[in-house]
């Protein structure tokens, strides 16, 4: 398998460009979606104790995930993202600004 930070900045690319191309205002079914796929994404992610801290971080009573709109679901993100960050003691993200790295590009 890739080594665990190749794997971490493909695994964060998909993720975020996921909740990027999510909808504004998502249909019940496409909720769901997004929650079995987050739930299987932690289960079937090869780095095993990652998706375990992923797997505790969503799970009820913690940060379940948000899906009511695209900017529900992206701050979720940055937020399960900047909690990693934390644990690894690298620079916290701003999440203010997810979109605009992950959608619309930098404003300047
Ligand atoms: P990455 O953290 O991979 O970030 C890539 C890019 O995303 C950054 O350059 C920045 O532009 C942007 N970014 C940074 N923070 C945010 C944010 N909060 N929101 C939006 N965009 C942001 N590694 C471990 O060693 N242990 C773990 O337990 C672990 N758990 C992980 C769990 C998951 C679900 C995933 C996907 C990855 C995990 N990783 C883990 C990998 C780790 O998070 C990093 O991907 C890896 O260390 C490479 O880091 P990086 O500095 O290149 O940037």
């Amino acid at each position: 398998p890739p080594d665990v930070e190749t794997l971490g900045r493909s695994g964060w690319t998909l993720l975020h460009s996921i909740a990027a191309t999510y909808p504004t205002q998502p249909t019940s079914a496409e909720q769901s979606d997004v929650r079995s796929f987050m739930r299987l994404f932690a289960r079937l992610y090869p780095c095993w104790t990652c998706g375990e801290d992923f797997t505790r971080y969503m799970a009820s009573g913690n940060k379940p995930v948000r899906t009511g709109s695209r900017d529900e679901l992206g701050t979720w993100l940055c937020e399960a993202h900047n909690e990693v960050n934390r644990k690894l003691g690298k620079e916290v993200f701003d999440c203010a600004r997810w979109e605009e790295r992950w959608r619309t590009g930098w404003k300047d």
